[in-house]
This record gives C-alpha cells, structure tokens and sequence, in this order.
C-alpha cells in the first residue's frame, strides 16, 4: 500500500501535486485544509469553531484534528492507498498518525516535501486570495501561517529524514517538472 505524505509550506503547490499523483497512483486523497474548508461552508456548529481559528491563521486543535483523520480514513477503508496533504502539522499528529495506521498493518511508505522560498510563497497566496478569496490569504495570515510552519511543522523535516523517507522536489520548477520529479521518488522508492 503506497501511503505518501506530501510536505511543504503553505502555497508550495501540495493541493495541484496531490491531485495529479492521486489520479497517476489510484490513491485517496485527504486534505485536512479541504475538509475543514467544506465543513466551515456547511455552517455547522463545528464549522463555526474551526472558521475563527483558520481565519486567524492558527492549528486547528489536535483532538479536533485527529477526529477529523480518524473519520476521512474511515470513510475509505477499501482506499488502494493515501495521499496525507496538510497533515501532520506537528509531531503529535505524525505520532498519532503512525498509530493510527499500525493498527490497520498500515505505514508510511514516504514524504515528498516541495521546497519554495518564502517570498515566492508569500506571493502565490496573495495571487490566490485574489482568485478564490481564502480569507487566510491575507499578508498578516499568511505571516503567522509561515510562522507556524517554521516552529511547528518544519520539525518533521527531522523525523522523516531519521526514519529514510523524506525526499525533497523543487518547488518553484512547473507544475509538469514537479511532477515528473516526484513521480520518478515515487517510482523508484516504492
Ligand atoms: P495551507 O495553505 O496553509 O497549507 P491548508 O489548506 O492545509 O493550508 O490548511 C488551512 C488551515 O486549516 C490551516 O491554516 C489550519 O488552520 C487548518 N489545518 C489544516 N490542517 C491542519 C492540521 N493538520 N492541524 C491543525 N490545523 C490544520
């Protein structure tokens, strides 16, 4: 089962790159930014919680965030494997989400991190807060989302790399050369 995490800082691409390596490799795809977004727009109780953290740019808590894994890998138990975009955040999550896995006999195959300067993803998100109106787009947003990035997320970068699966791609390359790169990790790697 090919279980891939896809890494990076927010606007590196994950979303555009998992799409295209979930169709190549019949995978699921579970963006916890996606769930989160639909529930928000359903106006649930719970969605009205989670829009004042994600509008200030702030982690979604970690029971919550593990309630809402625990629920996506439920509703797929047959998946041929799974694209994880946007989780872990923290190494709580990636603790809890080799648990989780281990008791369906289930691993981490590896991580695909996409490294993007920080400029150059500054820009990508204000161009998208144009286009699709994410109200985290906005310039202080997106500062506090990198900065949560550097203290909380970055941290995984060591945890990966001790445990053999972390391979990094050139983020700022085209969409078709990202993806030529990680589909080459992918192929040779698993
Ligand atoms: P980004 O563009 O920052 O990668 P995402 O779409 O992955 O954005 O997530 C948007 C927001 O949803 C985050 O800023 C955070 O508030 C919340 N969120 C998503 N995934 C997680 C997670 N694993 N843990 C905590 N909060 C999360």
């Amino acid at each position: 089962m090919l279980n891939i995490i896809i890494f990076g800082p927010p606007g590196c691409g994950k979303g555009t790159q998992s799409a295209k390596i979930t169709e190549k490799y019949n995978l699921v795809h579970i963006s916890t930014g996606d769930i989160i977004r639909k529930e928000i727009k359903s106006h649930s109780e719970f969605g009205i919680l989670l829009k004042a953290i994600v509008e200030k740019g702030e982690l979604v808590p970690y029971e919550l965030i593990i309630k809402i894994l625990e629920s996506a890998l439920a509703k797929n138990k047959n998946a041929n494997g799974f694209i994880f975009d946007g989780f872990p955040r923290t190494i709580d999550q990636a603790t809890d989400l080799d648990k989780i896995l281990k008791k369906d006999n289930k691993s981490i195959s590896l991580v695909l991190s996409l490294k993007v300067e920080d400029d150059v993803v500054i820009e990508r998100l204000l161009k998208r807060a144009q286009i699709e109106g994410r109200k985290d787009d906005t310039e202080d947003v997106i500062k506090n989302r990198l900065k949560i990035y550097k203290d909380e997320t970055y941290p995984l970068i060591a945890l990966y790399k001790d445990q053999g699966k972390y391979f990094e791609v050139e983020g700022s390359n085209t969409i078709d050369e990202i993806f030529k790169s990680a589909s080459d990790i992918i192929d040779s790697n698993y």
